[in-house]
C-alpha cells in the first residue's frame, strides 16, 4: 500500500505530537506510531516539566541553564541548552493554553516543586521550578497534545510498526512500516521524516521503561550509517520499586522524601551536603550502588528505603496520588506509614541520534545534515543532557524541540519537492520480514532478550569496568549469532507481535554494542558513566562527545567537540 504526505512522524509521544501540531495548521501531516497515541511513554511521566516561570518564588532561565550544564557534567552543548531553558518557559504556557490542567497554587498560578540538581543561585539551594500536574504529568502533557491533533485534523496511523527508512542519494524519501493487525507492507512517501520514537531502557532488566522503549529510531538510523552520539551515558533513576523497576519520581524527594540506608541513615547528606536527597541523578545513583557494596542495604539485601511517612497524608493523596498508589498495589505496602524499598532503575537513554539546533540529524554526526530528516526526543541527542539528565528536562526538551522540528520541517516542506521514491525501495524489508519469518535456528526471542537484560544489568549498568564491559561485548557478540538462528513460532500475518519482538531485539542489540564499545574506549568517569578503573572525571582528554558508526569491520568511534560558551568546567559539587 502506498501512501503520500508531505511530512511523516515516527512516534506519537510528546515529542512527536508536539512536532505533529506545529505542522498540522500549514501542512499536511501524518504521524505513524507502534503504540496508540496515548499509551506512548511520555503518559507515563509523573514528576514535572521544569521551566523557570518563578510562579512560587525567584528565579531565571540562566539558572536553569546553569543547572542543566553542571548536571551534564559539562558535556550538555551549552548552545542547545540556553535555547531549551529560554524556550522552556514559552512551551510550558502552550501548554496551559491548550488547556493542559496543571497543579495550581492558592492564587490560580502553575505550581512548582523542587527536583533534584535544579537550584537559585548556581547552586547554593534547592529552587521550586518543576511545574506539574500532581503525578501525572506526562499524561496530560500527552492527552492535551492529542487532543489538539484530533482537532487540528492531524491523520495517525495507529499500531504501524516503522521498519525502515528510505533513502536515496544521501537524502530521506519516506518510510516503510508494518500494518500489525494485517501484517501488510505500507510505503510512507513523503518529503520530510521526524523520528520521535523515544529511549531504549528495555535493554536493562531492571527499568522504569515500558515494553515498547526499544530505541527503535536510534537502531534503524545506525544500520543507514547515521552515527550514535553518547550512548555510553544511560542513565539510572535512583528510586525504582525495588526489582520490579517501576519508578517513583523525584518529585517525592521534592516534596520532602528521604533515602535510607541500612542502618537509617540519611545517607546522602554525606555525598551532598548542600541538597542531599535532590542531587543529581547519576549522583545518588552511584551513592546507593556504594552503600550497598559496603554493606548498609537493608538486611544486606540490594536495596535502599525511600521515606515519605513525615509528609503526612494531605501531601502524599494531593501530590503523590499515583506513584502511592503503584506501592499499595504491588508491594501490599502503605508509604503514609511504611518506607518504600528502591534501588536504582534503567531510565533515561542520554544519547541517540545526533541532531543540530533545528532537529536536523546529522549525517557525520558534526555538521551535514541529511536532507528530509529530522529526530527530536529520547531518539535525539541535539545534546542538552550531556553525560547526565536532570529531572524534568525530558519533558521540557521534548516540547522545545518536537516544536522546532515541527517549524522546520513547515518551512523544508514548502520549499523543497517531493523527490521520486527509488526502485524496489521496499525489497530489502519485504525480504528481511520473511527471512525472520521462516527462520526455523531454534533459538528464542524471549531468551535472547532476557539474557542480554540481565548481562547489561550485570556488565554495563552503574558501576562499569574495562574487562567487564570487554565480557559484555564477547556477550553482545554470542547473543548476536544467536539473534541470527532465531525461530518465530508464530507463522500468521496478523498481530504477529513475535515477530515485531524480534525486530525491537534486533535494534536493542545493535544499540547495547554500540553503548559498550563507546564505554569501553572513555576511559575517564563522568555523569551516568561511572568507570572504577577510572574513577575521574579526564578533561583533557575526554571533553568531548562520542560518534559511534557503523561500519563493515565493526563500530568505529569518532569524536567532536562540547559546545562551551558561558560555563567554564569545574569540578561539580553538590
Ligand atoms: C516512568 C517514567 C517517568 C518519567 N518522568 C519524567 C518526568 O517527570 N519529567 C521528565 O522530564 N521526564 C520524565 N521521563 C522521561 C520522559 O517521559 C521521556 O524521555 C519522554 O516522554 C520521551 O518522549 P518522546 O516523545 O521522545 O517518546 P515516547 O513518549 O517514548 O514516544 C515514543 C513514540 O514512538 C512510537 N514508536 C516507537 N518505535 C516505533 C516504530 N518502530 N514505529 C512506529 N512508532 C514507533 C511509539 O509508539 C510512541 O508513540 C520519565 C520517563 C519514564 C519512563
Amino acid at each position: 500500500m502506498y501512501h503520500k504526505y508531505n511530512a511523516i512522524i515516527v512516534g506519537a509521544g510528546g515529542a512527536g505530537l508536539r512536532a505533529a501540531l506545529e505542522l498540522s495548521s500549514v501542512s499536511d501531516v501524518a504521524v505513524i506510531t507502534k503504540l496508540y497515541p496515548t499509551r506512548s511513554h511520555t503518559g507515563t511521566a509523573q514528576g514535572g516539566i521544569g521551566a523557570a516561570l518563578a510562579n512560587r518564588e525567584e528565579d531565571h532561565w540562566e539558572w536553569h541553564a546553569f543547572d542543566t550544564v553542571k548536571g551534564s557534567d559539562y558535556l550538555g552543548d551549552q548552545d542547545a541548552i540556553d535555547m531549551m531553558c529560554r524556550e522552556a518557559i514559552a512551551v510550558v504556557y502552550d501548554l496551559e493554553h491548550m488547556g493542559l490542567p496543571f497543579s495550581r497554587t492558592p492564587e490560580g498560578k502553575i505550581d512548582q516543586r523542587r527536583f533534584g540538581g535544579h537550584t537559585k543561585y548556581e547552586g547554593k539551594e534547592p529552587v521550586l521550578r518543576s511545574c506539574y500536574a500532581a503525578d501525572r504529568t506526562g499524561h496530560m502533557i500527552l492527552q492535551t497534545l492529542y487532543q489538539q491533533c484530533v482537532k487540528n485534523n492531524v491523520v495517525f496511523f495507529n499500531e504501524y510498526h516503522v521498519l525502515d527508512l528510505i533513502m536515496h542519494d544521501g537524502a530521506c524519501r519516506g518510510v516503510i512500516a508494518l500494518d500489525i493487525a494485517t501484517g501488510e507492507v505500507h510505503t510512507f512517501h513523503a518529503k520530510a521524516v521526524l523520528f520521535a520514537t523515544g529511549g531504549f531502557g528495555k535493554m536493562y532488566k531492571v527499568t522504569s521503561n515500558a515494553h515498547s522503549q526499544t530505541g527503535d529510531a536510534p537502531g534503524i538510523a545506525f544500520r543507514n550509517g547515521i552515527p550514535l552520539e553518547d550512548m555510553e551515558f544511560f542513565q539510572f533513576h535512583p528510586t525504582g520499586i525495588y526489582k520490579l523497576g517501576i519508578l517513583i519520581t523525584e518529585g517525592a524527594r521534592g516534596e520532602g522524601g528521604v533515602l535510607l540506608n541500612g542502618l537509617g541513615e540519611r545517607f546522602m547528606e554525606r555525598y551532598a551536603p548542600t541538597i542531599k536527597d535532590l542531587a543529581p541523578r547519576d549522583m545518588i545513583s552511584q551513592a546507593m550502588y556504594k552503600e550497598i557494596r559496603e554493606g548498609r542495604g537493608v538486611d544486606g539485601k540490594d536495596y535502599l528505603l525511600l521515606d515519605l511517612t513525615h509528609l503526612g497524608v494531605d501531601v502524599i493523596k494531593s501530590k503523590l496520588p499515583d506513584v502511592t498508589g503503584f506501592v499499595r498495589t504491588y508491594l501490599g505496602i502503605d508509604p503514609v506509614r511504611e518506607p518504600i524499598p528502591v534501588q536504582p532503575t534503567a531510565h533515561y537513554a542520554m544519547g541517540g541520534i545526533p541532531t543540530d539546533l533545528d532537529a536536523r540529524v546529522l549525517a557525520d554526526g558534526v555538521e551535514a545534515p541529511v536532507p528530509g530528516l529530522y529526530a527530536a526526543g529520547e531518539c535525539a541527542c541535539v545534546s542538552v543532557h550531556g553525560a547526565n539528565r536532570l529531572g524534568t528536562n525530558s519533558l521540557v526538551d521534548i516540547q522545545v524541540f518536537g516544536k522546532r522540528a515541527g517549524a522546520n520541517i513547515a518551512a523544508f516542506v514548502r520549499e523543497s519537492p517531493l523527490l521520486p521514491l527509488p526502485p524496489s525501495h521496499d525489497a530489502a524489508v519485504v525480504e528481511h520480514l520473511s527471512r525472520l519469518r521462516s527462520s526455523n535456528g531454534g533459538e528464542l526471542v524471549a531468551d535472547i532478550r532476557a539474557e542480554l537484560q540481565r548481562e547489561m544489568m550485570d556488565k554495563a549498568s552503574v558501576f562499569r569496568d574495562g574487562a567487564i564491559l570487554s565480557e559484555m561485548l564477547n556477550k553482545v557478540a554470542e547473543l548476536k549469532d544467536r539473534y541470527g538462528k532465531i525461530t518465530i513460532r508464530d507463522k500468521s500475518a496478523k498481530y504477529n507481535t513475535e515477530l515485531t519482538e524480534a525486530v525491537e531485539l534486533g535494534y536493542l542489540l545493535d544499540l547495547s554494542e554500540a553503548l559498550v564499545v563507546s564505554a569501553i574506549a572513555r576511559t575517564e568517569s563522568r555523569g551516568a558513566h561511572f568507570r572504577e578503573d577510572y574513577p575521574e572525571r579526564d578533561d583533557a582528554n575526554w571533553l568531548k562527545h562520542t560518534l559511534a558508526f557503523s561500519k563493515e569491520k565493526g563500530i568505529e568511534l569518532r569524536y567532536k567537540p562540547v559546545v562551551i560558551t558561558r560555563f567554564q568546567p569545574k569540578e561539580r559539587k553538590y
